[in-house]
């Protein structure tokens, strides 16, 4: 009998901190600037420039730790870590190593378990802590390699897992529970084409049963969730087939080409030790007083989890509604405001999840709207009202997305407006009862699928403007029905 085998995991993350400026310096963090120009001496590594840590990044680092339930050490150091790279002036990157400023966190994920149910799993956050970017190498420039040190000293935050996970699913579910919760926390735009939100992954196998770590591989880069599912579930298979015929796996750093579906060996695995790492003596250890901790955590946002939990028991809306309605923290605020000025939060879901969100469009932290809570409010007012009738109000959306129009305006402009005049109403039923009296006759007997044919006649006649309620009231009223 063969081996059953389980997989164990566990993530780096990188996010780059949405501060204006890098960690050390005044230098800007802005994104797409001309090569080479946000830089100075201390990021550019010149002699005798001295780092100087930003507050900020402080501020959104301990956020991090904070909403990942990591306990915050009110004493760390910042540590060189040593190695040489062209992206990399000083030939060092300033990060925290064994004293870093939290640890001992948990992320909650959703997952399924081997009998296929679905779960809530804690993933163990081993720590958090702080580092500077390096800049970017970039090889396809003719005959030479250059190198843009704008991002140098950008700062980040490394999020090390527990090896708690189990397979590229549960990978790819920590990812975006933790990639959503940075985003609600504003410390991130969780852009992973930009490499906003890198991830890393360290993965081996073990005989079900047994708690020995096999021999392990780390997976460099892996820029979308698709690419971590797909490349652990590759590395697993891997790692089996070599350990089932016989060979023994090597511990190593490997990529993933994802044209050929499969992880390529890049370099063998560095020990921590080949860094040298020691603490920085141009910075003082960092200090973070249970004050100032105190102050960040009173000062946390709703987090995505709370925010669903409270969409469900404040708005009574479902669960699934709920989930869609939080995916982007613009799309919860717009929500709740049209929500607010509208009155009843059932209907406006049920709105923005049909209509609106087609329609919008999200980059990073920022959203664009095609209309404003209170052109969706207003419209929906109208159909409360009667004035139209919820399929005109698709219609009527339609015509209002990007024009920043009044609905009621709009609605008079098209003469959209339903007819609720029941006089006019009756007259037409009327005519059609007398017009139709082999259905009239079955829709007395009790045929109640007739009424549909008596609605969609009159709609017919009158445009789609009648209101359906008054034609079906008026219907039963002219035939006598209960
Ligand atoms: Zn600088």
């Amino acid at each position: 009998m063969s081996v059953q085998y389980e997989a164990v995991i566990g993530l780096e993350v990188h996010a780059q901190l949405l501060t204006h400026t890098k960690i050390f310096c005044g230098c800007s963090t802005a994104f797409g600037a001309s090569p080479n120009t946000n830089v100075c001496p201390t990021c550019l590594g010149l002699p005798g420039a001295l780092p100087v840590l930003n507050a900020k990044a402080v501020e959104y680092a301990v956020r991090t730790a904070l909403s990942l339930g990591c306990r915050i050490r009110e004493h760390s150091v910042f540590a060189r870590k040593n190695y040489f790279y062209p992206d990399l002036p000083k030939g060092y990157q300033i990060s925290q190593y064994d004293e870093p400023f939290s640890e001992a966190g948990v992320l909650e994920i959703t997952t399924t378990n081997r009998a296929g149910e679905v779960v809530t799993k804690r993933a163990g956050i081993t720590r958090v802590h702080m580092e500077e970017d390096a800049g970017k190498n970039m090889h396809d420039k003719g005959d030479f390699s250059v190198v843009d040190l704008n991002r140098a000293g950008t700062p980040l935050v490394e999020i090390v897992g527990d090896p708690d996970l189990r397979s590229g699913e549960e990978a790819a579910e920590y990812l975006k529970t933790l990639r959503e919760i940075l985003v609600f926390l504003g410390v991130n735009d969780g852009n992973l084409e930009e490499g906003s939100f890198r991830c890393d992954a360290n993965v081996s196998i073990r005989p079900v049963g047994t708690t020995k770590f096999g021999t392990r591989v780390e997976l460099k880069n892996i820029n979308s969730f698709k690419f971590v599912k797909d490349a652990l579930a590759y590395e697993i298979r891997r790692q089996e087939s070599v350990l089932e015929s016989g060979g023994s796996l090597v511990q190593e750093t490997r990529g993933w080409d994802d044209k050929a579906g499969k992880t390529f060996s890049l370099r063998s695995k560095e020990e921590a030790h080949d860094y040298r790492y020691f603490p920085d003596p141009d910075l003082p250890p960092l200090v973070l007083s249970a004050e100032y901790v105190a102050r960040v955590r009173n000062d946390l946002p709703e987090l995505p989890s709370e925010k669903r939990a409270r969409f469900v028991e404040k708005y009574k809306l479902t669960p699934y509604a709920s989930n869609v309605l939080t995916q982007h923290p613009k799309v919860a605020v717009f929500f709740e405001e049209t929500g607010k000025a509208h009155g009843d939060y059932t209907k406006v879901a049920n709105f923005v999840q049909s209509e609106v969100l087609r329609d919008v469009t999200t980059r990073g932290l920022e959203a664009s709207f095609p209309v404003t809570p209170t052109q969706v409010a207003d419209l929906l007012t109208l159909v409360d009202k009667g004035d139209i009738s919820g399929k005109q109000a698709k219609e009527l959306y339609a015509k209002m997305v990007g024009t920043e129009r009044s609905p009621s305006d709009l609605m008079l402009e098209l003469g959209m407006q339903q007819v609720t005049d029941v006089g006019a109403i009756e007259a037409v039923c009327v005519r059609l009862i007398e017009a139709n009296p082999k259905q009239a006759e079955q829709l007395r007997q009790g045929k109640a699928n007739i009424m549909g044919f008596f609605v969609g006649q009159v709609m017919k006649e009158t445009k789609g403007s009648a209101n359906p309620q008054i034609v079906n009231d008026c219907i039963k009223r002219l035939l006598k029905l209960g």
